[in-house]
């Protein structure tokens, strides 16, 4: 069998969890299997390594940030391999230029493109766990390129797809999926299985125990993903294709802390306006989501939407760089917003989730900024306080204890 094994970051934090992670490895090497090995970077480096970039120059290039981000998992995979060789097991660490794992071109923010597979066929040939860095990849101008935070689950995904896996394990310090963040909601349940699309617009919408191209890429290949704890046993939870008949109404409960909003006021009510609005932040590959349209004064409306927080500085500049003929009055901006979302492929046939969803809000006092909603899942915008006491209420409503 082949196995592809994915560890992230508090998984091999220190000396202990390394080896720990390399005796499970083991285990599945003595047992006559394949092994291939995915790892994130060593507790918090990674973001260690973007405050000492920030230090030195808040606008490092994209380039260089790449460059020393991915110096986090080449120091993982190589402490690896040599635990793996203290247990007499044979091993190799390679990172992302030596397999030819190639990505578009975007830094920070790359896609797999193709990955080679003959330096890794040749290794496991050999008898050797393979031991790959997550999150990076090569362009076409053979510079470093990373897949954005959370990445090593695509990593692990891409290979299980190229090597025709035949298990890919995403290890982490929970047991698996949950209802909502474990951390946040206490009483969150463990899933056993969720569908792709559910995970899709859970790890979206901000449930970070799988990077969301992972899901779309495990999706679009048919890799069933295995989603576990690296600390224990417990079976975890299966991603995969979920056809029953009936569906659960909400399946989880997510927030995105990491959201800002824009609102442009007194923006002139004819038409072609949205369309220039919008163009101008494509054109400069900035990512909208949540959009609002209300009615202004005199002739005028205001146009409010929503972007990662780290785009918003970008954003407010584009836009007050082509203010007058984009016809706004006045922009403003506010980082101190959250996401907070319900997702369940029962919507679809069910109406009142919407109205469940609110009420949940009211009872906790909780005012509601924007709105949208997509067939399998319903979200809202909210002051960033409210964020944790708003996503118990709606996971109570929602999921409440069983007796
Ligand atoms: P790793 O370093 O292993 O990649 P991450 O920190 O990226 O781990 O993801 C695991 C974390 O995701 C958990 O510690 C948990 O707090 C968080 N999380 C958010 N939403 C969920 C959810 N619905 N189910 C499980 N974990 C979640
Ligand atoms: N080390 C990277 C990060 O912290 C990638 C990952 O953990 O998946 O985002
Ligand atoms: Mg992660």
């Amino acid at each position: 069998m082949l196995i592809v094994k994915k560890f992230g970051g508090s998984s091999v934090r220190d000396k202990e969890r390394i080896m720990n992670v390399a005796r499970r490895c083991e285990k599945d090497y003595r047992a006559g299997n394949r092994v291939v090995v995915v790892l994130s970077a060593m507790g918090d480096t990674t973001d260690d390594l973007i405050a000492k970039a920030h230090d030195i120059n808040p606008n490092a290039p994209k380039r260089e940030m790449d460059m020393l981000l991915s110096i986090g998992e080449q120091e993982s995979v190589a402490l690896m391999a040599m635990a793996l060789n203290s247990l007499g097991v044979p091993a190799i660490s390679l990172n992302a230029f030596q397999v030819g794992m190639h990505t578009t071109s975007a830094y920070s923010a790359a896609r797999f493109k193709r990955v080679d597979t003959d330096r890794l066929v040749h290794e496991l040939d050999a008898g050797k766990v393979v031991i790959v860095t997550g999150f990076q990849g090569v362009n076409k101008y053979d510079d470093v390129t990373t897949l954005g935070r959370g990445g090593s689950d695509t990593t692990a995904v891409a290979l299980a797809a190229t090597l025709h896996a035949d298990k890919c394990e995403i290890f982490t310090d929970v047991d698996g999926v949950y209802t909502a963040d474990p951390r946040i909601v206490k009483n969150a349940r463990k899933l056993k299985e969720i569908s792709y699309d559910e995970m899709l617009e859970m790890a979206t919408l901000g449930a970070q125990v799988l990077h969301n191209r992972s899901v779309e890429m495990a999706k679009k290949y048919g890799v069933t993903l295995v989603v576990r704890s690296s600390l224990n046993e417990s079976e975890g939870t299966l991603v995969r294709e979920v056809n029953n008949v009936e569906k659960m109404l909400v399946s989880g409960v997510a927030c995105d802390k990491n959201a800002a909003r824009i609102a442009l006021i007194g923006v002139k009510n004819e038409p072609g306006v949205a369309f220039k609005i919008f163009d101008e932040l494509s054109r400069k590959n900035i990512n909208v989501d949540m959009i609002l349209q209300s009615v202004g004064r005199d002739d005028t409306k205001d146009i409010s939407f929503t972007v990662d927080q780290e785009e918003a500085k970008n954003a407010v500049e584009v836009l007050k760089e082509n203010r007058e003929r984009l016809t706004i009055q006045k922009i403003e901006d506010e980082v101190n917003v959250a996401k907070l979302s319900v997702v369940g492929a029962g919507m679809q046939s069910n109406s009142g989730v919407a109205t469940k969803m609110f009420e949940a809000l009211y009872d906790v006092g909780v005012n509601i900024r924007m709105i949208s909603t997509s067939e399998i899942r319903i979200t809202v915008l909210i002051d960033l306080e409210d964020t944790d006491r708003a996503m118990r209420a709606v996971h109570d409503k929602f999921l409440p204890d069983e007796d």
